[in-house]
């Protein structure tokens, strides 16, 4: 498996689990761009979104977001961010949300 979520999914890499749900997982980006900064993944293997076709695991996906942030205490906001494909910037090729928080965010922010 060459996949590196789908490795960590597998427990085959470590990783910091914030949040686990039948469908999804979500655990602490490696190189945190802010305070908090958590990935929110599908545990079955989904390119991008742009490959996204099921409703209710997007259901789950958005949800396990707003459940990071609420366990993450972002009371002030956060932002969520899904680079998609090549002209998004997307670098780990299994479709991820990055929940970003715990400081006040710039107009834009590259990952
Ligand atoms: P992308 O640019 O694809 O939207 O973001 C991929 C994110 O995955 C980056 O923020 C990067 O730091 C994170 N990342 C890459 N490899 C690993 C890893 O092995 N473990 C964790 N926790 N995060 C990773
Ligand atoms: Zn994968």
């Amino acid at each position: 498996m060459s996949c590196v979520f789908c490795r960590i999914v597998a427990g085959e890499l470590p990783s910091t689990l914030v949040l686990e749900s039948e469908r999804v997982l979500a655990f602490r980006d490696i190189r945190p761009a802010a305070p908090v900064h958590v990935l929110v993944v599908p545990k079955a293997h989904v390119d991008s979104l742009f490959e996204l076709e099921d409703r209710e695991l997007a259901g789950e996906l958005l949800w396990a977001a707003a459940e990071v942030a609420r366990r993450e205490q972002l009371t002030g906001g956060f932002r969520l961010i899904a680079n998609t494909r090549h002209d998004g910037g997307q670098e780990v090729g299994h479709l991820h949300l990055h929940v970003v928080g715990g400081r006040r965010l710039g107009p834009m922010l590259a990952r």
